[in-house]
């Protein structure tokens, strides 16, 4: 049944009074607390990553940058720069009020799962390549941005579905 869904179903909000907002809280409580509680830290990271890889390949944006003003307006981050060597497929893009770390606490590690696969799985729509994203500073290391290495491989983005 849940396979017939689609976004545009999935945009339909019948909330007359709480709206179309929750509070970032619970989304954080599940993605970092919830999830691991279930599977464990590294599968929930796994999960994280992989939802929102799925969720960027199903999206339908034109550019990078159109995907960047969406974030921003759907309240995910905010976009600091963004520079990409086409010739070499490398780039790099920094946020900043990004949904899953903005002021944690130091915790030693990257905290932007979703946000890493969501990054990977537009770029592998938009470039119809395999796209590795890997988060180099983050709120949740001490860093106050997050910052992601981007590089588009050569290599269909079919060939590999993670
Ligand atoms: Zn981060």
């Amino acid at each position: 049944m849940l396979e017939k869904v689609r976004m545009p179903e999935l945009e339909k909000i019948d909330r007359p009074n709480l709206g179309d907002k929750i509070d970032i809280r619970l989304f954080r409580a599940l993605s970092l607390f919830s999830l691991r509680d279930v599977v464990g830290e590294d599968a929930s990271k796994t999960l994280a990553y992989a939802g929102g890889k799925a969720l960027g390949r199903r999206t339908k944006f034109k550019e990078f940058e159109e995907f960047l003003q969406w974030m921003e307006e759907k309240g995910i981050a905010r976009t600091k720069s963004f520079t990409f060597d086409s010739e070499k497929g490398i780039g790099n893009l920094i946020l900043f009020e990004t949904l899953s770390s903005a002021g944690l606490p130091n915790l030693g590690k990257p905290a932007c799962s979703f946000e890493t696969g969501l990054i990977s799985g537009v770029i592998e729509r938009l470039k119809d390549r395999r796209c590795l994203v890997r988060e180099i500073r983050c709120y949740g290391k001490g860093d106050n941005e997050c910052e992601f290495y981007i590089e588009v491989l050569d290599v269909p983005a079919y060939l590999k579905r993670m």
